[in-house]
């Protein structure tokens, strides 16, 4: 038995899908001890959008060690949180217009969605959430009542409260019009729903199985929170960042959430930040009614900001565009003609293959991702009953490397 079995608690996951003790690292490759190299279609969860040890970013934290910066995680003024607030409303809020407040709220996403409930709790003096069937927003009591997945929910040992859960409009939810039932609920005295203080919800449920919600969709979910006087929290921890394609991944509705919650790539570097965006009028945090030790991780901002004039550098959208369009071609021309009932769905560098309708076996699927894993390819399966393999490869990832990868999870499909 290896340290790890013998005294880490048995909770660990990811290990288990990928047991190698991996020692380093390199935009879209990570080398075990023994330097054998694998291809990364994980992407630490979606926190490695500028991949392993960009140099870019790597030369700013280097100078900021070696210039004794501050290292504390409190929320005092510093050179770098100052620099990387500049950076950020420069280059991403005001060329989309956005006007938003800034919260840091901790060093992982979880503890961004925390404080969103809170705060829209306490903006509207009600209790009560909306979220969505497949959701998934992190592990805490707050952010994991609005998460959907039975298993994950049972690991809370407590009844998780105040949140109902409104279809996505996907799989049955397809054959209705979930906007209006949402609202036929909102409109109906005796429902037994207290109207919400927000709706939490992804642009595309990642963990859920990678379903994009229509963008006619979110506008008029938007629409209705405004009708409503409910907020609009989006959770763009995973698909923000550029992995749907633009910064927000509600850019594409040309929608303004009331509230949206960032983390994992935000960090630049894998490196722990998590924030809330909000609009000015939401600010009623008096000071410390939201605290805590890790709010703001120096290193982090300085990777944070630059990441941000990184993706501008390296023209990261457009790199973003081509590489969406070889995996979509990919999975429709080499994929979808395995067998007539794999579906593929996806966007930006976020894409899924789904064997829902090939078998109800997860086990297949297990085999499938192991075999990849075998062949050198990291790959996670997510969705219900983690039937869909998940493609989302760091944004940077070189195109050759992208094609092997792709190849390998052919390969292996084709074997089972
Ligand atoms: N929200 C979404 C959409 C996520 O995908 C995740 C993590 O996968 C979280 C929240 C929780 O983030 P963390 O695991 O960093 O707490």
């Amino acid at each position: 038995m290896n340290v790890f079995e013998l005294v880490e608690s048995n909770v660990r996951s990811y290990c288990r899908a990928f047991p190698v003790v991996f020692q380093t690292a390199e935009n879209a490759k990570m080398y075990g001890e023994s330097n054998e190299a694998y291809i990364d279609f994980l992407a630490g969860a979606g926190a490695l959008n500028y991949g392993h040890n960009p140099p870019f970013i790597k030369e700013r934290l280097i100078q900021y060690i070696q210039s004794n910066g501050v290292m504390h995680g409190l929320d005092m003024y510093t050179t770098a949180k100052r620099d990387f607030i500049e950076t950020f409303t420069k280059h991403i809020l005001l060329p989309r217009n956005l006007n938003y407040k800034m919260q840091f709220c901790g060093p992982t996403g979880t503890n961004a969605v925390e404080a969103a409930l809170k705060l829209a709790r306490k903006v509207k003096g009600r209790t009560g959430i909306f979220s969505f069937m497949g959701g998934f927003h992190g592990m805490s009591l707050g952010s994991i009542a609005a998460t959907g997945n039975l298993e994950q929910r049972a690991g809370a040992g407590i009844p998780l409260q105040n949140v109902t859960f409104m279809p996505y409009p996907y799989g049955y939810a397809e054959s209705f019009d979930t906007i209006e039932y949402m609202e036929s609920i909102l409109m109906d005295p005796n429902s037994g729903i207290e109207k919400p203080a927000a709706i939490l919800v992804e642009t595309v449920q990642a963990e859920g199985g990678i379903i994009v919600a229509p963008t006619e969709w979110l506008i008029r979910l938007r629409k209705l929170c405004t009708e409503h006087d409910i907020l609009m929290i989006c959770d763009d921890i995973q698909v923000g960042c550029g992995r749907a394609g633009q910064f927000f991944s509600f850019e594409r509705a040309e929608i303004v959430p009331d509230i949206v919650t960032l983390s994992k790539s935000i960090g630049g570097y894998g490196l722990p930040l998590s924030l809330v965006l909000l609009k000015p009028e939401l600010d009623i945090w008096k000071p410390a009614e939201h605290n805590g030790t890790f709010r703001g991780n120096q290193l982090a901002f300085v990777a944070a900001m630059a990441a941000i004039e990184y993706r501008e550098e390296i023209y990261l959208e457009k790199q973003v565009e081509e590489k969406e369009a070889y995996i979509e071609d990919f999975l429709v021309n080499e994929i979808m003609p395995i067998h007539e009932d794999i579906k593929i769905r996806g966007i930006g560098m976020i894409w899924g293959i789904d064997f829902t309708n090939v078998t109800n076996d997860s086990e297949v699927v297990k085999r499938i991702a192991r075999a990849c894993f075998d062949n050198k390819l990291i790959i996670e399966r997510v969705g219900r009953n983690d039937l869909v393999l998940k493609i989302m490869p760091p944004l940077t990832i070189e195109m050759e490397v992208l094609q092997e990868g792709c190849a390998v999870i052919k390969q292996a499909i084709v074997s089972h």
